[in-house]
């Protein structure tokens, strides 16, 4: 027990002193290959999508890791294209990261590996249960299934996966066998619910509001059906990354991470997405006591008021620590960017970064990108009690749900272990989690 609580003590105090320096314990994306043997409309990397295709070499992500770990990095994506293209490489990296001393080790995939069709089971779950056995080997913590719709057809079709789901349903036990719990990823595009969710045509309603609020009743049974059906499949952690569109209004963006697109599945208008970002709210704090839900409520209400007519009454979103604490490394040039949207600021080799020099000060809320805003939301309350304690209090006095949410968020994420996907949920305790 000492053993276990000294390395704790150590990683808690060490968490400390970067917030007591006003910085946030950092993150890395690592772009590990642009490859990728999936369909997906909505993004850039799509097999059909003709670009000249890059993968960081094993030396190059060691070097990252090492300065990551010397920076005292906290979380560290393995991201792709299709990272599991590079199994024993991945698996090598991931083993590298964790003697390195990174705790948060994540990575994923589109599920190619678990497709079943016509396949025969012995040898469905032998090349399956290999993969897993790789991966479970490793100091991985969470490791994310991507699903776009909970209409298994619509989202095979999207992705060009035949028989991925049934798959998938099949491989879940075997994962829970050998210690691993999965977490889904639903990419919110307008294909949730099944094809194009929302065949509403604004047009056909007398005013907005009408519009809107049949757009809400649609996608809310929609994320109903989508957390009941991973429910049923098995998965015991679920995430959400938002939308991938850029608010194109912003001249100055140029997306180096091609997981982005223009095409309109992924994309809403102002007034769609400050209900799309309520309909979250509401789903999430619905199925919180279900199943392991990550996305923070503090999130998805200062996204919700971003987007609303009001702006938020004036309260504007945390700053985002894209570009500060966190950062993004493409499989292309192998330099670090901002995030994987501000692609015209190369910050070259993460190696020869001076954190120092950053500015601290920058506030960009350009995109919704889950990976970085969901983070920066939920530490930003601990930021601000180290560097300006009297703004933290005028914010608890005036923004009460806010910080609601907040204290909602920390004891629901206790109950979930902090989303340990090495661990079991304790489905009994998750029981009684309540709004309040
Ligand atoms: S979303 Fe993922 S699986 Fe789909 S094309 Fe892009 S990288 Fe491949
Ligand atoms: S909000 Fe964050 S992730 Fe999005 S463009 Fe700005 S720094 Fe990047």
């Amino acid at each position: 027990m000492k053993e276990k609580m000294i390395p704790v003590c150590r990683t808690l105090l060490s968490d400390l002193k970067s917030i007591g320096h006003h910085r946030s314990p950092g993150q890395v994306i690592v772009q590990i290959t642009d490859r990728c043997n999936a369909m997906c409309p909505h993004c850039g990397m799509r097999i059909s999508n003709p670009f000249r295709r890059s993968r960081l070499s094993n030396d190059q992500i060691k070097k990252i890791i090492d300065a990551a770990a010397a920076n005292g990095v906290a979380a560290l994506s393995f991201t792709g294209g299709e990272p599991l293209l590079c199994l024993d490489d991945l698996t090598e990296l991931i083993q590298y990261a964790g003697h390195s001393g990174i705790r948060f080790i994540r990575t994923g995939t589109n599920g190619f590996f678990m497709r079943i069709n016509g396949s025969n089971i012995d040898r469905f779950k032998s090349r399956v249960t290999e993969t897993i056995e790789k991966l479970a080997s490793t100091p991985l913590r969470n490791f994310w299934i991507s699903m776009d719709s909970s209409v298994p057809e619509v989202h095979e079709a999207m992705r060009g996966l035949p028989g991925v789901i049934g798959g998938i349903e099949k491989a879940i036990p075997i994962f829970h066998a050998h210690g691993l719990y999965p977490s889904v990823n639903l990419g919110v595009n307008r294909n949730i619910g099944g094809r194009f969710t929302s065949e509403l045509d604004p047009r056909e309603f007398p005013c907005e509001t009408d519009y809107l609020e049949a757009f809400y009743n649609r996608y809310r049974e929609a994320m109903r059906q989508f957390y009941k059906r991973v429910i049923n499949m098995g998965f015991t952690i679920a995430n959400t990354c938002y939308p991938m569109s850029i608010d194109t209004s912003e001249k100055d963006t140029n997306a180096v991470y091609a997981a982005t697109a223009t095409d309109r599945i992924v994309r809403f208008t102002q007034a769609e997405k400050a209900v799309l970002f309520k309909v979250l709210m509401d789903s999430v704090t619905e199925f919180r006591s279900k199943i392991r839900i990550f996305s923070p409520l503090t999130s998805l209400f200062n996204l919700h008021r971003q987007y609303s007519s009001d702006h938020g009454n004036g309260h504007t979103p945390s700053r985002c620590l894209g570009g500060i604490d966190y950062f993004f490394i493409d499989a292309n040039k192998g330099n670090a960017f901002p995030c994987g949207y501000r692609g015209n600021e190369d910050m070259g080799k993460y190696w020869d970064l001076n954190l120092k020099r950053i500015d601290l000060n920058t506030h960009c809320k350009r995109c919704d990108w889950e990976c970085f805003r969901d983070p920066s939301e939920q530490i930003a309350p601990l930021l601000q009690l180290f560097s300006s304690p009297l703004h933290l209090i005028k914010q608890v006095i005036t923004d009460r749900t806010y910080f609601r949410f907040w204290m909602n968020d920390l004891r629901y994420y206790r109950l979930c272990q902090f989303f340990d996907g090495r661990k079991k949920p304790n489905m009994s305790k998750l029981a009684f989690y309540t709004q309040k």
